[in-house]
């Protein structure tokens, strides 16, 4: 998706070799008028999918699927990465290893939530590793629902997520996919 590549160019912050930095517009600041035109690009590729239920993990997925989920007109769920008061006893629980951080936490969705007749399509920022994606989709198994498919904002396809998951018949779209970065030389994107 051009706007989302050219906002990367634009204001995106290369740190070393492996994390890029959106937090002006994607994941701290959020520009929501960005957010609706990806919104719109992920209906357009999951139209016809039949798609009830948006799945995401805390805290950077929220925003995104928030805005897809209003232009889908369906809810969104987000796994919780906190043990909190609030959950119920009955919950799918997986582990999932944070890229950002380096630690393991565990993800968490009541099962009130997700059931056998859903059809979801996953939303996240960043797929790198897809360790976060692999915690979302074993819920998504757990809860015998539909995957109906991922919709990324920004893939790194330099880091092997994407590859694995797509190897094992999964569909994941992402609207950005970064090729090569340095601090130097900036972004490049994956062409097709
Ligand atoms: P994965 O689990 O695919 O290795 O990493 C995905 C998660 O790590 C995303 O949900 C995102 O929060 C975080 N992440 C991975 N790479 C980056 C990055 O380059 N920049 C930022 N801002 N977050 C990243």
């Amino acid at each position: 998706m051009k706007l989302l590549e050219d906002r990367i160019v634009k204001d995106g912050k290369v740190k070393g070799t492996q994390i890029l930095r959106v937090d002006s517009f994607l994941n701290h600041q959020m520009d929501i008028e960005l957010f609706g035109e990806m919104a719109k690009e992920f209906k357009r590729l999951f139209e016809g999918e039949g798609i009830n239920k948006i799945l995401t993990i805390e805290a950077s997925g929220i925003g995104i699927a928030c805005i897809a989920a209003q232009t889908f007109g369906v809810p969104v769920v987000f796994a919780k990465k906190s043990p909190s008061k609030n959950l119920p006893d009955n919950i799918y629980s997986t582990k999932v290893e944070s890229f950002t951080h380096g630690n393991i936490y565990d993800v968490m969705v009541s099962r009130q939530f997700l059931n056998k007749d859903d059809r979801i399509l996953i939303i996240d920022d960043f797929l790198a590793n897809g360790a976060a994606l692999d915690g979302l989709i074993s819920i998504v198994k757990d809860a015998g629902a539909h995957l109906c498919g991922v919709g990324i904002a920004v893939e790194k396809a330099f880091q092997p997520g994407g590859s694995r998951l797509r190897e094992s018949g999964i569909r994941i779209e992402s609207l950005a996919r970064v090729a090569s970065m340095s601090e130097e030389d900036g972004v490049t994107f994956v062409t097709e």
